[in-house]
C-alpha cells in the first residue's frame, strides 16, 4: 500500500486536524487515528462552499463534465490503495470492492455524458406574443439551475458508491453544487484517500476548492451542525431510518427549511405467485436465500419478506432453508452493526405466531442467516415484523388466498423495490398486484432479486416513506440530479445576459 491515511479533515483544501481524536474500528489491521470533526469545521466548509458556488455554480457543462472525469480517473489511479484501505476498515471483500469502484468511477462518467447531453436543464421557451388580446404575453424561458451548497451522508454498506465520491456528489457536483461531505466513522480511510482524489481533481481542473470538503465524523455534533448550516441549501442522505429521521426534522425545523433527500432502508417484499412457485419453486426459494444472504445481508434492497399461499409455503422453505445451512458466518461492516441484526432476529422471533424454519447466531462481529415464517393475519396486526432487520434475515408470510395477498400488498409501507415472481399463468393475479404495488415501491421487478440496482437514465431508487423522504426523488441513475436542481423562469431578460444554457 502506497497511501497511509492521516486522519484529517478535507477543508476547502487544506488537510485539517483538531484536538480530539476516535480510533476506528477496521475489520482487520491497525486502528486509525480520525480528529474527530467539528462544528467549526463544518462552518468552515461551508462557508467556502457558498464563496466557491459564485464560480462553481455558474461554470459551464463541459468543465465540471471535465472535473467529474478527473475524480473518476484519480479514484482509478489509487485502485489498489483504496481496495486496501476499504476491505480493511469494512470486512467486504476485495472482489465486491472492486466492483464498487467500478461502480462510482461509472456513476461519475454518465453523469460527465448526462450534463454534457443538456437534457437534464428542461429549457422550455414561451415566445412573447406582442398582439395578443386582451393582453400581450411576455418572454418567457425556464431554465434548471444549481441550488448552492450540498451537504452528503454516505451510508457504511457502501464505502464508495454510496460515500465521499458516491452517487450523491456526483450528481450534486455535475449540477453544479458544491458538497460537504460529513465522513462516515466505518470507513474514515476509505473517505479520505478518495477525497485526496477529488482534492487533486479540483487542483487540475483549477477550481476553487470550496467546490469540496470532508468533515470527518467522531462526534453527532458535526452531522447536526452540517445540516443546520444556513449555507446548506439540501442533503442528501443514505442510511437508517432512525438517524433519517432525525436528520430530516433538523431540515424542517430549520428557520429557513431545506430539502432532505433520505434514502433510507426497505424489506423489499417479493410475491411468490402460484404457478411460479409450482413451476420453479425449488429455483425461487434458493434464489430468494442466496440474495438474502449476499454481503451478509447488507443491502437497502435487501428482499426482507416473501409472501406466498400458505399450502406451497414448504416448496419455497425447503430450497431455502437448505441453502442458508452451508452459509458461512460473514463479517459484518460493524461491530453495531452485528449486535443490532442480532436483536432483530430475537425480536422477529419473540413475536406473535412467527414460526422458526432456519436459526443460527454468532457472538461476534459477523453474522449467520434466519428465516422466519408468519401467517399474514399475524404480520398485518404487527409493525415489528415489518420493520428492516439490517442482515441476513427472510420472512414467508403465508396468505390463504388471492384477496389476502392482495389486501396484504394494500397494507404495506413504502419500499425501494418490491418483486413479483411471476408465470404466464399468474398473469391475471399480477395484473391485479401491480396497480397496488407501483404505489408502494421505487421500482417494481418481475423475477429477478432486488439486490443489483442498476446505474443508468430509468433507474429509481427511492419510493414512498419510509423508503425515502422524497417519493418526488431517486438517489441512483441520471435522474438523481434534478434532487440539486431549481427552475427558473426569466421573463423578458435580454439574451445578452441569460444563463449560458439558455442563450
Ligand atoms: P446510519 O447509522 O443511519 O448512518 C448514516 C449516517 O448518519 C452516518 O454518517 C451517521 O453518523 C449518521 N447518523 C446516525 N445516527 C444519527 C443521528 N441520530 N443523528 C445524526 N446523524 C446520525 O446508517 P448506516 O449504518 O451507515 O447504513 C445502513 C443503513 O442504510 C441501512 O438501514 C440501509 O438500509 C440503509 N441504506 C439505504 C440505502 C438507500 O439507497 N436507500 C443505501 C444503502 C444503505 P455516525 O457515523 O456518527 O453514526
Amino acid at each position: 500500500m502506497t497511501y497511509t491515511p492521516h486522519g484529517k479533515s478535507l477543508i476547502a483544501g487544506a488537510w485539517v486536524s483538531t484536538g480530539q481524536t476516535f480510533a476506528s474500528r477496521p475489520a482487520r489491521g491497525a486502528s486509525l487515528s480520525v480528529y474527530t470533526g467539528t462544528a467549526d469545521l463544518v462552518h468552515d466548509a461551508c462557508e467556502a462552499a457558498e464563496a466557491a458556488f459564485w464560480s462553481y455554480g455558474y461554470s459551464t457543462r463541459e468543465e465540471r463534465a471535465r472535473f467529474l472525469e478527473a475524480i473518476a480517473d484519480g479514484i482509478e489511479d489509487r485502485a489498489a490503495d483504496i481496495t486496501a484501505i476499504a476491505t480493511a476498515e469494512t470486512g467486504l471483500p476485495e472482489a465486491r470492492l472492486n466492483g464498487e469502484r467500478g461502480r462510482t468511477t461509472g456513476q461519475l462518467r454518465l453523469f460527465a455524458a448526462h450534463i454534457r447531453k443538456g437534457d437534464y436543464l428542461d429549457r422550455r421557451h414561451d415566445p412573447a406574443l406582442p398582439d395578443r388580446q386582451p393582453l400581450p404575453r411576455p418572454d418567457l424561458r425556464m431554465i434548471e439551475r444549481p441550488i448552492g451548497p450540498v451537504a452528503v451522508f454516505g451510508a457504511s454498506n457502501f464505502p464508495l458508491a454510496f460515500s465521499v465520491a458516491g452517487g450523491d456528489t456526483a450528481s450534486a457536483l455535475a449540477a453544479g453544487c458544491p458538497v460537504v461531505v460529513k465522513g462516515h466513522e466505518a470507513h474514515p480511510g476509505t473517505g479520505e484517500i478518495v477525497a485526496e482524489a477529488i482534492h487533486e481533481a479540483i487542483k487540475a481542473c483549477g477550481l476553487n476548492a470550496g467546490v469540496f470538503s470532508l468533515v470527518q465524523g467522531g462526534s453527532r455534533a458535526v452531522g447536526e451542525a452540517l445540516v443546520r448550516h444556513p449555507r446548506i441549501k439540501a442533503v442528501g442522505f443514505t442510511g437508517s431510518l432512525g438517524a433519517g429521521r432525525a436528520l430530516f426534522d433538523l431540515c424542517a425545523a430549520r428557520p429557513e427549511p431545506i430539502p432532505f433527500f433520505g434514502e433510507l432502508g426497505s424489506i423489499n417484499p417479493m410475491f411468490l405467485l402460484p404457478e411460479a412457485v409450482s413451476a420453479r419453486g425449488d429455483e425461487i426459494g434458493a434464489g430468494w436465500a442466496g440474495s438474502l444472504t449476499m454481503g451478509a445481508g447488507q443491502f437497502c434492497t435487501n428482499p426482507g419478506i416473501a409472501i406466498a399461499v400458505e399450502t406451497q409455503a414448504d416448496a419455497i422453505l425447503g430450497p431455502a432453508k437448505e441453502a442458508l445451512v452451508g452459509t458461512p458466518a460473514q463479517i459484518m461492516l460493524t461491530d453495531g452493526m452485528a449486535e443490532a441484526y442480532r436483536q432483530g432476529a430475537e425480536q422477529i422471533v419473540a413475536q406473535q405466531g412467527v414460526e422458526q424454519v432456519y436459526t443460527s447466531r454468532t457472538d461476534d462481529r459477523t453474522a449467520r442467516p434466519n428465516l422466519f415464517r408468519v401467517k399474514a393475519t399475524d404480520f398485518a396486526r404487527n409493525p415489528v415484523l415489518s420493520g428492516e432487520v439490517f442482515g441476513p434475515l427472510g420472512l414467508l408470510v403465508t396468505v390463504v388466498s388471492v384477496e389476502e395477498m392482495l389486501d396484504l400488498a394494500k397494507d404495506l409501507e413504502g419500499q425501494l423495490t418490491a418483486t413479483l415472481h411471476m408465470d404466464d399463468g399468474d398473469m391475471e393475479l399480477a395484473g391485479r398486484l401491480l396497480p397496488i404495488l407501483e404505489r408502494k415501491a421505487g421500482r417494481v421487478m418481475a423475477n429477478g432479486y432486488p439486490t443489483g440496482v442498476e446505474v443508468c437514465d430509468a433507474m429509481v431508487h427511492g419510493g414512498p416513506w419510509p423508503a425515502s423522504t422524497n417519493f418526488g426523488a431517486t438517489s441512483v441513475g441520471t435522474l438523481s440530479i434534478r434532487r440539486f436542481l431549481r427552475p427558473v423562469c426569466y421573463q423578458n431578460i435580454p439574451p445578452k445576459i441569460l444563463p449560458e444554457d439558455l442563450r
